[in-house]
């Protein structure tokens, strides 16, 4: 897999969909979704009797399933919806109540889906990946179609051995799998990196330039939306922790201080909070590059819009640069916080955020690299241990901090020679792959340590 060039899309990497877990409800979200196609596939050639279906979760999805939305998002797919159409008020009210019951079409069969159709299985089992679904679907008493998925963080999913995020068959126009060979490629053929990514996307996706330009615009303004909403949403948000809003309160503040030095924080600070608690709220977000990090880039980007006034074209390849250096890590490491803990979440996003602060300031690509490689460098070893499950802390002001450490990563690398730099961006993301494998599983989204213990109720 680290051999192969990168063939990841742009928009595999931003997707919209419902919060507050790229792995633990877009990710299951998809692979019930596929599974429901597959048990259609079967159930057109035999015929079924009774048919019932059983989800059994394992990993950080049984650990921190319930808080994340998991149950939802299985039943969500097996009623045949997906992320980006699902309409999130009706995916919130899903399993409300234990007895809440659905029916699901299996070809001509009805099949009832209840809260006790999911198993947050406790025991240990074997498999390559610690967000693992297993879907089963019986009939007459019998497994007739059993399919293991893994959802690898970001809301990507594998099927027991097999990418169904990717199109095995397409290759990038410019192949690369490390910054050294991207910068080669750009040197070589004297191209821009806004020219390289999407001439790698037209390749891979079949979509023209100005398509492509469209389905980012698109995710900007779903970034847009989310900041914009959560900068008025008030209140609770949903779970045990009755943890309140604070984004509101961020913003008028900062417009009452809008005089002094200290307003530019606290605007960068509400705008990644306001999309982090909309995320929270399980509203409509974009991955970036999870939705657990789903505040960094859109505070960015709102932030480069609404204060900097750049124009579109500037914040299109703004996202570009954030996309290679979220293909590099995905690649090279991983997004997943089950994997890498939060290192890979926010880290991941803070780096992915200096590089598009730092391209969208018209720097050179030594520049870029530095600043993604400062942001992750300060984010080694980051622990993932939401509490009760629910990602809102430390989650949400940490979407906040990794906005911050992505601006100053940003003006590090833009003063002195970038060149000098002693660590590259390929070096920062070995380490973090070892770190992430070094790290122990009860702080890798499974609430069984850190912060999760020390505060029992909040
Ligand atoms: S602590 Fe970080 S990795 Fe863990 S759920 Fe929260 S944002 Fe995601």
């Amino acid at each position: 897999m680290l051999n192969e060039p990168i063939k990841t899309s742009i928009f595999d990497l931003f997707k919209i969909g419902p919060g507050p877990s790229s792995s633990h409800t877009i990710g299951p979200m998809k692979a019930a979704y596929d599974f429901l196609q597959r048990a259609n596939a079967l159930a057109a050639i035999q015929s079924l009797e009774t048919p019932q279906i059983m989800i059994h979760l394992y990993g950080s999805l049984s650990a921190t399933g319930k808080g994340h939305g998991t149950d939802r998002a299985v039943i969500a797919g097996l009623l045949g919806w997906l992320p980006d159409t699902c309409e999130p008020t009706a995916f919130t009210a899903l399993l409300k109540n234990e007895t809440d019951t659905y029916k699901t079409q299996v070809a001509d069969s009805q099949v009832q889906l209840t809260a006790k159709s999911i198993v947050f299985e406790k025991k240990r089992y074997e498999s390559p990946h610690p967000n693992t679904l297993v879907f089963k679907l019986i009939s007459a008493n019998e497994i007739v179609l059993e399919e293991e998925y893994y959802s690898v963080g970001g809301g990507f999913i594998q099927r027991k051995g097999e990418d169904l995020s990717i199109e095995n068959d397409k290759m990038p126009k410019y192949a690369f799998t490390t910054m050294k060979e991207l910068k080669e490629h750009l040197l070589k053929n004297k191209i821009t990196l806004t020219d390289l990514m999407i001439a790698n996307e037209e390749a891979l996706t079949g979509l023209s330039r100005k398509e492509i330009f469209q389905k980012i615009d698109d995710i900007l303004e779903a970034m847009h939306k989310a900041v914009k909403r959560g900068l008025r949403h008030k209140g609770l948000l949903p779970g045990t922790i009755k943890l309140r809003r604070k984004a509101p309160v961020l913003y008028e503040q900062a417009k009452n201080l809008a005089s002094t030095s200290d307003s530019f924080m606290i605007f960068l600070n509400a705008y990644c909070m306001a999309a982090s608690e909309e995320n929270a709220a399980g509203n409509i977000v974009v991955t970036a590059p999870t939705s657990g990090a789903s505040g960094v880039i859109p505070g960015v980007f709102f932030l480069l819009r609404n204060h900097y006034h750049y124009d579109k074209q500037r914040l299109r390849e703004g996202m570009l640069a954030a996309a290679a250096v979220g293909f590099l890590i995905k690649h090279n490491a991983s997004i997943s916080g089950a994997e890498m803990g939060c290192m890979g979440e926010i880290g991941s996003a803070s780096a992915m955020a200096a590089a598009m602060l730092a391209y969208c300031a018209g720097k050179s690509i030594e520049i870029v690299e530095a600043a993604a490689e400062i942001a992750i460098e300060h984010h080694l070893g980051m622990t993932c241990d939401p509490i009760g499950g629910y990602v809102q802390i430390p989650c949400i002001e940490r979407n906040a901090m990794g906005a911050i450490k992505a601006y100053n990563a940003y003006l590090l690398s833009s003063s002195g020679n970038a060149s000098a730099q002693k660590i590259s961006l390929d070096s920062v993301i070995k380490v973090m792959r070892a770190t992430g494998r070094d790290m122990s599983k009860k702080y890798k989204e499974t609430s069984q340590a850190g912060l999760a213990l020390s505060a029992t109720e909040c």
